[in-house]
């Protein structure tokens, strides 16, 4: 399994289809503690990143991730637009124009995008945002850098997914569900949900 522009593009397509498949789902968790729209406004930016992927496919990683980052940005309304394009862009740029990338890197990319997220956002973990499936989807890949990418995804996958469950306790202190108060408890965050879809379309693109 390389790591290269190829496998990036598939990434980016597998998180369309799965942000199209759930995005009634991920609106719904927006119902309670937000405004109703973050399937609708990752559909929109996600269709747009695979239409633009196709149309014109970047021959390296981190111009599959720029591209997919202003595609975001300017497709998607929502506070995750500015913020998931953050996260692609700075995780792509730490890829320079290498034509392939090791398990490693991409750890360590991953870990400066969630670094910039949680500036751009003033949030950290436990703040009930998607950094709480970010950040331990970038410590199990790191903890993983040895292994296959198939392995190494989906142990990111995997705690990203837990990431997203333990968010249903906590206070949210960023973004809409943070008006909310002590009244935000009880529901999972959407855009926790969100990235570990990301995270999951990541390790389907290394086992398929
Ligand atoms: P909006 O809240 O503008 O309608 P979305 O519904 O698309 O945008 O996205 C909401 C999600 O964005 C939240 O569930 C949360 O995970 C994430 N989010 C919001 N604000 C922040 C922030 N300051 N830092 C990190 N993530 C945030
Ligand atoms: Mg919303
Ligand atoms: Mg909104």
């Amino acid at each position: 399994m390389t790591l290269d522009a190829e496998f990036f593009r598939r990434w980016m397509a597998g998180t369309a289809a799965a942000v199209e498949a759930d995005a009634d789902r991920l609106t719904e968790l927006d119902s309670p503690i937000g405004d109703a729209d973050h399937g609708s406004n990752l559909r929109r930016g996600f269709a747009a990143v695979a239409a633009a992927l196709e149309k014109e496919p970047p021959d390296t990683p981190g111009g599959v991730l720029a591209l997919a980052s202003r595609q975001l940005i300017s497709t998607v309304g929502g506070a995750s637009g500015p913020l998931y394009g953050m996260l692609l862009r700075r995780t792509g740029k730490t890829f320079g124009d290498a034509a392939q990338v090791s398990v490693a890197e991409f750890a360590q990319a991953l870990r400066v995008g969630a670094d910039a997220v949680a500036q751009l956002g003033g949030a950290a973990a436990g703040d009930k945002t998607m950094l709480d499936a970010l950040l331990p989807g970038v410590e199990a890949l790191d903890a993983a850098r040895g292994e296959e990418p198939r392995v190494a995804f989906a142990a990111a996958r995997d705690a990203a997914e837990s990431g997203a469950l333990a968010t249903v306790p906590l206070r949210a202190r960023k973004g809409r569900a943070s008006y909310l108060g002590e009244r935000s408890v009880g529901h999972q965050d959407p855009g926790a949900t969100s990235s570990a879809l990301l995270l999951r379309a990541l390790a389907e693109a290394a086992a398929g």
